[in-house]
């Protein structure tokens, strides 16, 4: 598998926030958000070839239980599955980080899905290889079927990046596809890069997240790290 990087750290959003983990990010994404906080994995993908054999040792070595599988994409990548599957086999609690466009049957702990909305749009990057990813982006940010399929195939959590409060109607709509869901699996995070910028958005989205039947998630990694690589 392409890897950026294998860390230990903090957990920073969603249910297992504040959980010691092992982060395994691959490299390679097939969308391009324009505020994406792992630039290294998606605009400009970097990272060497690793073995399954040889992550699962990486892994182990730290002796943390849970696991996140995170990108970029990794369900873009086929030996996502044998990883998985060797990880569970060795009593670890595995989380998928995916943005939900890609069916693969990794199977997974918690499948952490991330649906991109409208908000994502590469063309807010201002540059040329935006405007050539703007189409592709489009097309793909959005897959009703691979999202059913994720989250039939295991426990699941469904996390939003809010931009702006006019994204919160967009969500509501997208919701409405999905009212089998409970409002406590559903996850709304400030769009962040900064500091500055988590503290700005925290303000407001976590009482809409509330009144909105949803929780919030703060994003620890930029609150404690200011978005560090590697931490
Ligand atoms: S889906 Fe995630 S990794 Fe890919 S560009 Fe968007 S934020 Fe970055």
């Amino acid at each position: 598998m392409r890897i950026a990087e294998v860390y230990a750290s903090i957990q920073g959003e969603g249910q297992f926030a504040g959980t010691p983990s092992v982060f395994v990010r691959t490299t390679g994404c097939n969308l391009r958000c324009w505020f994406c906080d792992t630039p290294f994995t998606s605009w400009k993908p970097e990272g060497p070839q690793v073995s399954v054999a040889d992550l699962v040792q990486q892994v182990d070595a730290f002796g943390i239980e849970h696991i996140v599988l995170t990108g970029g994409e990794p369900l873009l990548q086929p030996d996502s599955v044998p990883l998985c599957e060797q990880l569970l086999a060795a009593g670890h609690f595995v989380t998928i980080e995916t943005a939900g466009t890609v069916f693969r049957p990794a199977p997974a702990s918690l499948m952490s899905i991330s649906p991109k909305l409208a908000n994502s749009s590469p063309l807010r990057a201002g540059s040329a290889d935006a405007i050539r990813w703007q189409e592709r982006h489009e097309q793909t940010r959005s897959n009703h079927d691979v999202i059913a399929r994720l989250i039939a195939a295991a426990e699941f959590q469904l996390k939003f990046v809010v931009d702006e409060s006019s994204d919160l109607a967009e969500i509501t709509d997208y919701l409405a596809a999905w009212p089998q869901v409970p409002g406590h699996r559903i996850w709304l995070m400030p769009q962040a890069r900064t500091r500055e910028e988590l503290a700005a958005r925290s303000n407001w989205l976590e009482a809409e997240s509330a009144h909105l039947g949803y929780r919030f998630s703060s994003r620890w990694q930029i609150a404690e790290f200011d978005n560090a690589r590697g931490k």
